[in-house]
């Protein structure tokens, strides 16, 4: 898809819970004033493939973490009913393993929606590859995807509204990080172990697969310090565009981000590849003001930006990647020692030394995947040291919102 000239739509429909009905109706609301989905069905029979955010694969829909099956159903009843489609649901789960998806698929009861539709499960750890070449600037010159994606007639992402300690937010823009399976995720962050380049990797991924629709499950979102370890908070909301960085712009700023702060939408915004600026997108349905939770609780890790917000820009670039990076450590009194993170850890920072998980400092690059495979809240993410510093110049300035 190429970007767009146009002001983007982002629709936004009201969706008290996960009942089915309830579902289907606002996902049915929001499509419908969405620009051109209904130009997206014609011309005969469709092979659209809904890729979810299916993070974990030990957390079941009730916590938040992965995208709710009831808002799948619906987009599989809506394709299947609407246009006719043939159906695709596919995933690579956050873990590095390829053996997880399969369960992140379970966990989060797809096989039900699969059974009960006819719907297909594809696991993109298990499909073929394709070799993706960038231009040599690319923080991604090369990548492999799960081939399905280009082999489809439509793309459509299903984000969940959540927070994430590294990216500060996880949308559009990060949920297309999935299409690279296991293997493949782990270079992704040896190549690119500073947040800024990080943004940028998945702004690399997202410019090969843009999604021609992307409708996010902001029913119930996950605040603090998510993907994995934040808690459920109901946002009760569905989010609908055909322009995910629009989308991303007005669901950060519902949870009260200012969303130029967010890397991965400003550097999109850049490239052309979407619409990041709030003036420049026309939202309809609900008004962002009715439905904000500017409470929603920030990542820990985010608290330095509103503080970094009161310096110049030139000040921001330099000291963005060393004022946000942390380093891992394990709570004892949290950890099981299922080994979980260890296993996870793409800079093989981990090990286990008498039982314990220990990380080694120095190879820790803080991409947080050994945060998002840990189901007791047993790791702690560590800022810099100028991190912590701009941490209290937050709290002094009452802009701390962890
Ligand atoms: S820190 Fe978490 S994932 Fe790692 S061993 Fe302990 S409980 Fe398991
Ligand atoms: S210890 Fe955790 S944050 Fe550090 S490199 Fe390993 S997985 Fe990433």
């Amino acid at each position: 898809m190429e970007a767009k000239a146009t002001k983007s739509i982002v629709s936004i429909t009201r969706c008290q819970d996960y009942s089915p009905s309830q579902v289907y109706q606002a996902v049915k609301t929001s499509l419908e004033k969405v620009d051109g989905v209904h130009e997206l069905l014609r011309n005969g029979k469709k092979r659209v493939l809904l890729k979810p955010n299916l993070l974990s694969a030990s957390q079941g829909p009730e916590r938040a973490v992965n995208t709710h099956p009831a808002v799948v159903r619906a987009l599989v009843d809506f394709f299947q009913k609407e246009g006719g489609a043939e159906v695709y649901i596919g995933d690579s789960c956050g873990s590095l393993r390829s053996s997880s998806t399969n369960k992140a698929f379970k966990v989060t009861r797809l096989d039900e929606v699969t059974q009960e539709t006819g719907a297909r499960w594809i696991n993109f750890d298990q499909n073929k590859p394709l070799e993706i070449q960038k231009n040599k600037r690319a923080v991604l010159p090369k990548f492999k995807i799960a081939s399905i994606v280009k082999e489809v007639d439509l793309i459509v992402s299903l984000p969940k509204l959540k927070t994430h300690g590294l990216t500060k937010y996880t949308g559009a823009l990060k949920n297309t990080l999935g299409v690279i399976p296991a293997n493949g995720k782990k270079n992704v962050h040896i190549q690119a172990p500073k947040p800024s380049n990080f943004a940028q990797a998945l702004v690399d991924v997202y410019e090969e697969v843009i999604p021609h629709l992307t409708v996010m499950d902001a029913i119930v979102g996950m605040e603090g310090n998510g993907p994995n370890a934040g808690e459920p908070r109901k946002v009760g909301l569905i989010i609908a565009s055909t322009d995910g960085v629009a989308l991303d712009a007005v669901a950060s700023t519902i949870i009260g981000f200012e969303p130029m702060a967010i890397p991965t939408i400003k550097y999109a915004h850049e490239r052309g590849l979407g619409t990041g600026e709030l003036k420049k997108i026309n939202v309809l349905g609900a008004e962002i003001q009715e439905v904000a939770v500017p409470d929603f609780k920030k990542p820990s890790s985010a608290a330095q930006d509103f503080a970094m917000k009161y310096l110049p820009d030139a000040v921001f670039a330099k000291f963005f990647d060393v004022s946000t990076s942390c380093t891992s450590s394990v709570y004892e009194r949290n950890c099981t020692r299922c080994y979980a993170c260890v296993k996870n850890c793409p800079a093989e920072a981990m090990s286990i030394v008498e039982g314990r998980v220990v990380v080694d400092k120095n190879m820790c690059i803080g991409c947080f995947c050994c945060d998002e495979v840990c189901d007791y809240k047993a790791i702690v993410m560590e800022r810099s040291t100028l991190g912590k510093v701009f941490l209290s110049i937050a709290k002094f300035l009452k802009v701390e919102r962890v």
